[in-house]
């Protein structure tokens, strides 16, 4: 069964929830899931809420953050799984690893491209710009009013997932949806400036050296970041804060294609991509084992940082060649 329906009625006559976003999590996955939990927990279900990953500093503003339980699954019955955000099961994290081997059902709410998500219930649904679109639809057919709590949610997600409004994935249906949040009241100019006009010092110190590091290729169409674990520690900054890191390489002006190349061990590499108006960086995860979207992708690739460089810049330039649209003006 692949419907939103299907997904509510699995919801609704499950009790005891397991909820649960992507490793690394980002403000569409947080807020979903939290958004989720506390309209569930308003209907009167018992509803944990795991995540592999610690929860970034920038997201502890949101409301029900506090129950979030981090890297531990407790050991209690459970009716039902649900998976916001993720297209793959390796995405819930290590935390999740015994649940996905017991037969607990699963129900997959997301917006990344997939062929076959992994749930028995499935809704997945590309055009929204965010989870947190979906979210607000589960909850509308689920009868949960929206409340403040839920509106700062659900507008955390919407506004993380399109860069302000700013991205190929708005449109006037996401515009409808955050209006309607912002007739609940949330505070929107405070909610921006937690979410994208303040940055830890780290994040600052950690710009200045991966901007040292910053490559264009040249044709001028890809560019480039490289932060290796001694540059992080470096600056005494932690995974959380390379998010938003690409939005540099990305702003160069004719660069179509923005990497960030970001060693997690001497072996394992995460990759990162945005694209602007044509290359399609979910096809170019996929070549390395990843996925995404078609203009926000991403992989972990195995390897040394400059291995995995090498190889990462080959395919993207072959893509680049490939890509018969020619120059944009
Ligand atoms: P980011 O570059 O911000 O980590 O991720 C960009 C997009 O690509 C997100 O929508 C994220 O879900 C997806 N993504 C990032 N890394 C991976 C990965 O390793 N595997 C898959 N399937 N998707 C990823
Ligand atoms: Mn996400
Ligand atoms: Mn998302």
């Amino acid at each position: 069964m692949s419907n939103l329906p299907a997904v509510a009625a699995a919801i609704k006559k499950s009790q005891r929830l397991l909820l649960c976003g992507h490793v690394m999590p980002d403000g569409d996955s947080l807020g979903s899931v939290l958004a989720l939990g506390l309209g569930l927990r308003w209907l009167g279900k018992d509803v944990t809420i795991v995540s592999s990953d610690p929860i970034p500093e920038l997201y502890q503003f949101l409301p029900g953050i506090d129950t979030v339980l981090v890297g531990e699954v407790p050991q209690q019955p459970y009716d039902l799984l649900v998976a916001v955000d993720c297209s793959v099961p390796e995405r819930l994290g290590k935390a999740l690893e015994p649940v996905l081997k017991s037969n607990l059902p699963i129900a997959v709410i997301d917006h990344h491209v997939n062929d076959r998500p992994f749930g028995q219930y499935n809704y997945v649904r590309t055009a929204a710009a965010a989870t947190g679109e979906i979210i607000m639809d589960l909850l509308d057919m689920l009868q949960v009013p929206i409340s403040m709590e839920l509106a700062v949610n659900l507008y955390t997600a919407i506004v993380t997932d399109t860069g302000s409004f700013r991205y190929e994935n708005t449109t006037s249906d996401t515009h409808n949806r955050a209006a309607r949040l912002l007739a609940c009241g949330i505070p929107v100019a405070r909610l921006s400036n937690q979410i994208f006009g303040e940055q830890p010092l780290a994040s600052l110190k950690l710009l200045e050296v991966a901007l040292g590091t910053l490559k264009v290729s040249p044709c001028g169409q890809i560019a480039w970041l490289s932060i290796s674990q001694s540059q992080i520690k470096s600056v005494g900054a932690c995974e959380q804060h390379i998010e938003g890191l690409i939005n540099y390489p990305r702003k160069i002006k004719g660069v179509e294609l923005a990497i960030v190349f970001r060693e997690l061990d001497e072996r394992l590499v995460k990759v990162s991509f945005r694209s602007k108006y044509r290359v399609n960086v979910n096809l170019l995860a996929g070549k390395f084992g990843g996925g995404g979207h078609v203009r926000a992708a991403g992989c972990t690739v195995s390897g040394s940082l400059d291995q995995v460089q090498a190889m990462v810049l080959h395919e993207a330039q072959e893509l680049m060649r490939g890509d018969s649209g020619g120059r944009h003006s």
